[in-house]
């Protein structure tokens, strides 16, 4: 037993539902929790000013939570190992818990801080919170990871079945043991993004523990039964919103699935489909975390070998266009448009854009990838590169090559009206339904009427849809059949 502890905080700025706080309140007489701000990343290219608002609201919103139970959040700024290390000077304590995270570069760094707060004495220990089930819990009989999904899900589904994992009572086993605020010792004040040179936004997602449980319980309450058919439809409040939450850890994954599995048994056999639906995406998001870890090289090439040998065109004019959202495709600009100002973009739109940039521009999906990871709320290396190597067609289990995205129809499929291209992009507002999508085609008396000048209000399209399909499954073809 140590007599205390030190919880370091990374992705999981919560108290409830959090592994490495249960084992440290087991283990110790006393706790206090500590975040450390890494100017140099802050400050890199990894990251953008939506996720950065997005933890510092929720560090606020735990810091109050803590102080509300008497103690303060140990807030520090520098070098992990020697933040930590001084703050165990301080306060005495002898063993500091954190949970793991998966991202490569972030495990080196783990394992760089362990070594040098072993070397000043202390105990380390590491537990598994991101996920539900840990990378080697969902392995195929043989030990060999799944590098499909449908087979993963189903033993997923099986290991559930088998043993389902509760929250960690975590926040009761802690209470009572959290250092005095006044014993914290030095701690800053939660900055502002502008402190490191990136914009804050009222339309950025707002973080919190708080947040994060209100959207967890709307969208069981009343959308979760909506879910598969609307959870396309970019104009439609159709999902539950909890991803910059399940990256910042807000809210812990056990409890996501064990309040839907709970939902799941309250519905009849024939009426769970959507729910089923919803808990497969958090399926997903176990399936990549898992690759991200058998397979490191992910992070920065494709998993599939022949990818390696795609040719990518140099478009930097291209390039600027689709993250502009000026491509001349209405769904592919407002969804750009969505993520450059809200910090967030829906599922189906992040398909269409990848699908567009990679195989219509036939950019490399890392200059997307990047781009995605800078402007997120939600950013996660995990998630971010597996959707983006399936779109590119060279991930695990990805789209066909071939299967090319036509940007028109799936505007017209699952934004019939229009209501989310003129959402985003007002020069569209007076376009007829009919051409909402296409207004390049709009004949030139409706164009007029409308008030509309192709060139002037709205760029024409910066490729020919027809022409790219045939490129981009020459250029794929090539390279993928050589498997
Ligand atoms: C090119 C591309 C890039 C993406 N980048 C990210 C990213 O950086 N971070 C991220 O969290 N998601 C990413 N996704 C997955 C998905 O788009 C988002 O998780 C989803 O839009 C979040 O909205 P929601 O919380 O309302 O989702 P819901 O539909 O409510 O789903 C619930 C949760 O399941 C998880 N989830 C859903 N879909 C996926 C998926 N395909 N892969 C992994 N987990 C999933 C998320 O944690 C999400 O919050 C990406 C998808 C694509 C195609």
């Amino acid at each position: 037993m140590y007599s205390i502890a030190i919880v370091w905080l990374r992705r999981d700025l919560r108290l409830t539902d959090h592994a490495a706080l249960l084992a440290a309140a087991l283990r110790s007489d006393r706790l206090v929790l500590a975040f450390v701000l890494d100017p140099v990343l802050l400050r890199g290219p990894r990251v953008g000013a939506p996720i950065v608002q997005f933890f510092f609201d929720s560090l606020r919103v735990l810091r109050d939570e803590l102080r509300a139970a008497g103690s303060d959040l140990a807030l520090l700024e520098g070098d992990f190992g020697e933040q930590l290390a001084d703050l165990a000077r301080h306060v005495e304590a002898q063993a500091v818990f954190y949970n793991l995270d998966y991202d490569p570069a972030m495990r080196a760094r783990d394992e760089r801080v362990t070594v040098r707060l072993r070397a000043a004495g202390l105990a380390v220990h590491d537990s598994v919170d991101h996920v539900y089930a840990a990378a080697g819990d969902v392995v195929q009989q043989s030990g060999k990871p799944y590098t499909v999904f449908t087979p993963y899900r189903r033993r997923w589904l099986a290991a559930y079945e088998a043993g389902p994992r509760a929250p960690f009572d975590s926040l009761a086993a802690a209470r009572g043991k959290l250092l005095p605020a006044n014993a914290v010792g030095r701690t800053l004040a939660v900055p502002k993004p502008e402190t490191y040179g990136l914009p804050s936004s009222a339309r950025f997602p707002a973080g919190g523990l708080r947040e994060a449980q209100r959207l967890l319980d709307a969208f069981v309450a009343d959308r979760i039964d909506g879910y598969l058919d609307r959870r396309n439809l970019p104009a439609v409040d159709g999902t539950s919103g909890l991803s910059p939450h399940l990256r910042a850890g807000t809210i812990g994954i056990r409890t996501c699935i064990t309040t839907a599995m709970r939902a799941r048994a309250m519905r009849p056999q024939g009426a769970r489909a959507n729910i089923d639906g919803w808990i497969g995406e958090l399926i997903w998001r176990d399936f990549y975390q898992g690759l991200l870890v058998q397979f490191p090289r992910v992070a920065h090439e494709p998993f599939i070998e022949a990818g390696k040998s795609l040719e990518y065109a140099r478009d930097d004019a291209g390039y600027a266009a689709w993250c502009a959202g000026r491509t001349g495709f209405p769904i592919v600009d407002a969804a750009m448009i969505q993520l450059n100002t809200t910090g967030w973009m829906h599922n189906r739109l992040r398909m269409i854009v990848a699908s567009f940039l990679t195989k219509h521009l036939l950019i490399d999906y890392r200059a997307g990838e990047r781009y995605f990871e800078q402007h997120l709320a939600d950013a996660d290396l995990a998630a971010n590169n597996g959707g983006w190597q399936w779109s590119a067609s060279i991930g695990t289990d990805a789209a066909p090559y071939f299967r090319i995205f036509n940007p028109t129809l799936q505007g017209r499929t699952f934004d019939p009206d229009g209501a989310f291209v003129r959402a985003m992009l007002p020069a569209l507002r007076n376009v007829p339904d009919k051409y909402v999508h296409e207004p390049a085609a709009m004949p030139p008396l409706i164009a007029s009427a409308a008030g509309f000048v192709l060139g002037r209000d709205y760029p024409a399209p910066i490729v020919d849809h027809a022409a790219a399909r045939v490129r981009a499954i020459e250029v794929y073809g090539t390279a993928l059949k050589r498997r």
